[in-house]
C-alpha cells in the first residue's frame, strides 16, 4: 500500500466505523479481526442444531445525530430495525449486519490475530500470530476492548497514554432451545436482582427464525464470580437461575453458554478516543465513552478523523 494507507486493528463497531470514515476520506484501508468474521460483541451465534442467536449486544439506541442517521440509513436499506416500543433497533438479520454494512467493500482479514505492530522509518508493519507481517501502513488504529489493546502495546513495546484507566464487567451468556413457549411476559425482560439480568425472546426480534428461543445474560456481579467456572458449571446455575425467574421447571431441547471477559464498560476514559499524532498510532472503542454501541461508532469516527486530519496535513 501507498501512501495514505491505514490498518484498522478489529472489526467491531469501533473499527467499522474508522474503517468507513476513513475510506469516505480518500485513504486506502486494510481492517484485521480475530474473529471468524466481522461484528466484535455485535455478534450472532450458529449452533450446531443451525440456530442462531445473538449472543453479544441485544439492541442499540440512537442518542446524538450521527448515530442517528447512520440508524436511518439503515433501516431504509433492511441492515436495521426498530425493535419494541423504546426505540430500540436491532441488526437485521442479526446483529452483525451494521457492521458488515460499514465494511461492505473494504478489504478484511478475519480469522486473522494480531500479536505485534511495529515502526520501521515512518511506516508501520503489522504482524500476527501465524508470523505474517503486513507492511507499509501510515497509520494505525486499535480498535480491541482497552485490556487487549494494551496487551498488544506492550508486547510492541508501545505506549498511549490512558488506556489502562478503562475497565470492563464479563458477561456469561446463555443460549437456550425450548420445546414450548417458555411464557416470557415481555420480548425482553430485566430481572431486578439474582444472578439474570436479563432475558430475550430471540425470534421477537424482526428477520430471525420463529422458533422458542432465549438469550439470557448474566448479571455483572455473578458473571465476575463465576468467571472461571466450568462451562457445564455455568450452564447449570443460569438454567435453574432463569427457570426461578421464568416460575417453572425448563426442558431445554439445546443449551450453551458463552463467556464474555470483555463485555460491558463499566469505567470510560472520558474522551473519544486516544491519538499520538508523533507516532502515528491510535486506539479507539466503547471504552473511550461508555458501555454503548453508538459510543464505540462515535469513537471509531473521532479516532478516523483525527488520523484522516494528521495524514492529509502530511500529504
Ligand atoms: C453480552 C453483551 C451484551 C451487550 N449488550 C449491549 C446492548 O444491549 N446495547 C449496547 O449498546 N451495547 C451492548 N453491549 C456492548 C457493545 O457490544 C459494545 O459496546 C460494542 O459492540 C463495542 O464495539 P467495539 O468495536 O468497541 O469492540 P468489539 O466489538 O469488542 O470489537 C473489537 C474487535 O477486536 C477484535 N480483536 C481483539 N483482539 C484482537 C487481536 N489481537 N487481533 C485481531 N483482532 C482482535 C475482536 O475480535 C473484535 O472483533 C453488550 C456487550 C456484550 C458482550
Amino acid at each position: 500500500m501507498g501512501e495514505g494507507a491505514v490498518a484498522v486493528l478489529g472489526a467491531g463497531m469501533a473499527g467499522a466505523a474508522a474503517a468507513r470514515r476513513l475510506v469516505e476520506a480518500g485513504f486506502a484501508v486494510h481492517v484485521f479481526d480475530k474473529g471468524r468474521g466481522p461484528g466484535g460483541r455485535m455478534a450472532n451465534r450458529r449452533t450446531e442444531a443451525d440456530l442462531r442467536f445473538d449472543h453479544g449486544a441485544q439492541y442499540f439506541r440512537a442518542r446524538g445525530d450521527a448515530f442517528r442517521a447512520r440508524c436511518d440509513a439503515w433501516v431504509a436499506a433492511g441492515v436495521a430495525a426498530p425493535w419494541g416500543a423504546e426505540a430500540r433497533f436491532v441488526g437485521v438479520p442479526t446483529m452483525t449486519a451494521p457492521v458488515r454494512d460499514l465494511l461492505d467493500g473494504v478489504p478484511v482479514s478475519s480469522g486473522t490475530t494480531i500479536t505485534g505492530v511495529r515502526r520501521v522509518g515512518a511506516r508501520w508493519t503489522v504482524t500476527d500470530a501465524a508470523g505474517t507481517t503486513a507492511p507499509d501502513f501510515d497509520a494505525v488504529a486499535v480498535t480491541f476492548p482497552a485490556p487487549q489493546v494494551a496487551a498488544l502495546l506492550d508486547a510492541s513495546g508501545l505506549v498511549l497514554p490512558g488506556i489502562e484507566r478503562a475497565t470492563y464487567a464479563p458477561c456469561w451468556s446463555l443460549m437456550l432451545t425450548l420445546d414450548a413457549d417458555p411464557g416470557l411476559p415481555h420480548d425482553l425482560l430485566k430481572p431486578d436482582a439474582g444472578p439474570i439480568a436479563l432475558v430475550v425472546r430471540e425470534a421477537s426480534k424482526p428477520g430471525r427464525a420463529a422458533g422458542h428461543r432465549l438469550v439470557a445474560h448474566a448479571a455483572p456481579a455473578w458473571s465476575r464470580a463465576h468467571l472461571e467456572d466450568p462451562r457445564e458449571a455455568v450452564q447449570a446455575a443460569l438454567l435453574a437461575a432463569l427457570a426461578t425467574v421464568l416460575g417453572h421447571p425448563l426442558h431445554p431441547i439445546d443449551a450453551t453458554v458463552h463467556r464474555w471477559r470483555y463485555a460491558m464498560v463499566e469505567t470510560a476514559l472520558g474522551q473519544d478516543c486516544v491519538y499520538d499524532p508523533a507516532q502515528r498510532l491510535g486506539a479507539a472503542g466503547d471504552w473511550c465513552l461508555g458501555p454503548r454501541i453508538e459510543a464505540a461508532f462515535d469513537s471509531g469516527q473521532a479516532l478516523a478523523q483525527r488520523i484522516a486530519a494528521d495524514l492529509t496535513g502530511a500529504r
